[in-house]
């Protein structure tokens, strides 16, 4: 099951009694998370035993299911935290300090057509929240086969989870390879008696990335009488950070997507797992590798929810590797890959051929094969640059939820 979550404002303010409904819950949810701690349990069933008779006689009214709710909420956050102990990273005890709430879909009804939500609040008593509904919202209202999953409420939005079952990816007419670079895309596309270079452009990224990073920095020293604000500047920074670096992301990753599915194409990116994390003399090496994961992470899953085949390729000497006659060059290279059979190319556009490769090998490419012969070398595709972003569109706010 694919579940997407759908971000939408109010229309109007979020009622009074729907804001003591957020304050409730999140007391629910940091009750339980004590006293899950202090119990060893994360399950929602056993929260609910250890934490459901207390929270009950102090607040006899509160709607049952929102309760059980804030239990797996609850148990979400003490997970997370037990996660963080196992690994060694320091976790304070945790508390959720945002204002929120978790309806399940029993729990809420939406009216697809007029966007109006009736969230019961306690016995007898509902609020409705006017959505503001957008085009791009009407794609995810109208399509029933779709179907309603949670809703999560926070003070001047709501996010509503839509379902759906994973299509079957189609049988592919070409290949996109892919290979991940800090700044851009590079790969090829092919067809049976065609191959040529393309790229997608993201050179803004790693820009927002280092000055962030730089006004961390002077933030610390400024405030290093003062860690509190500090601590508090910085997070905001980074907030703001990853903002515009999703953002930048989700419409690389829309661009790459759009071309795959108009070529019926299936997509091959290297597989990053694979990739050791190099000791980091600089901390910009390190900061610059989340992006790229967080790329990934996206394109595969709106690739499933669109039912586009992605695969993903262990990279280990892709970029050594000469394509045609299968030599393997000792030492690095520029940015141009050459070899004594005569073949030569960008370094990158080399390497995602390599990938294909080795998709190709598995199996996974279908009946597809790489003609070094018909590979266009004067002709380079671009599916993304950053002049496209002001034909932007209106959403930007989706986001992932998860896979269950
Ligand atoms: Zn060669």
């Amino acid at each position: 099951m694919l579940v997407k979550g759908v971000a939408f404002y109010l229309a109007s303010e979020l009622p009074f009694e729907a804001k003591s409904l957020l304050e409730d819950f999140r007391l629910a949810v940091n009750n339980a998370v004590r006293a899950g701690l202090q119990a060893r349990v994360t399950s929602r069933n056993a929260l609910c035993r250890i934490a459901y008779k207390d929270f009950r006689e102090q607040h006899p009214r509160m709607y049952a299911q929102h309760l059980v709710s804030a239990f797996e909420v609850a148990g979400g956050v003490l997970k997370n935290h037990r996660r963080r102990v196992r690994k060694g990273v320091t976790s304070r005890i945790p508390f959720v300090k945002r204002l929120m709430m978790k309806a399940e879909n029993q729990a809420f009804k939406l009216d697809r057509k007029t966007g109006i939500i009736d969230l019961p609040i306690r016995a007898g008593y509902h609020v409705e929240l006017r959505l503001v509904v957008s085009q791009y919202h009407r794609k995810y209202l109208d399509d029933m086969s779709l179907s309603l999953g949670s809703l999560t409420v926070l003070p001047g939005r709501v996010i509503v989870a839509f379902r759906k079952d994973a299509p079957k990816p189609y049988t592919p007419d070409s290949v996109i390879s892919l290979d991940t670079n800090e700044r851009s895309l590079d790969g090829v596309f092919v067809t049976d008696d065609a191959g040529m270079a393309v790229k997608a452009e993201f050179p803004d990224i790693a820009t927002i990335q280092q000055r962030h990073h730089d006004r961390r920095k002077r933030l610390q020293k400024k405030k290093a009488h003062d860690r509190r604000t500090s601590k508090n500047l910085c997070r905001r920074e980074g907030l703001r950070e990853h903002r515009r670096v999703d953002y930048r992301l989700h419409q690389v990753a829309n661009s790459v997507l759009k071309f795959a599915e108009e070529r019926k194409s299936a997509i091959v990116l290297e597989d990053l797992k694979g990739m050791r994390r190099k000791r980091s003399k600089e901390l910009n090496r390190r900061l610059s590798m989340w992006p790229r994961r967080k790329l990934h992470q996206i394109i595969e899953y709106k690739a499933q929810w669109k039912g586009i085949p992605v695969f993903k390729v262990d990279p280990r000497n892709s970029s050594r590797t000469c394509p045609t006659c299968g030599r393997m060059q000792h030492s690095r290279m520029g940015t141009e890959f050459a070899c004594e059979c005569g073949w030569h190319l960008d370094g990158h556009v080399n390497a995602s051929i390599n990938l294909l490769q080795t998709a190709i090998s598995k199996g996974m490419a279908g009946g597809l094969r790489f003609n070094p012969g018909a590979f266009q070398h004067d002709v380079m595709m671009i599916l993304y640059e950053p002049a496209m972003a002001a034909r932007s569109e209106p959403n930007g706010t989706s986001s992932i939820v998860g896979v269950s």
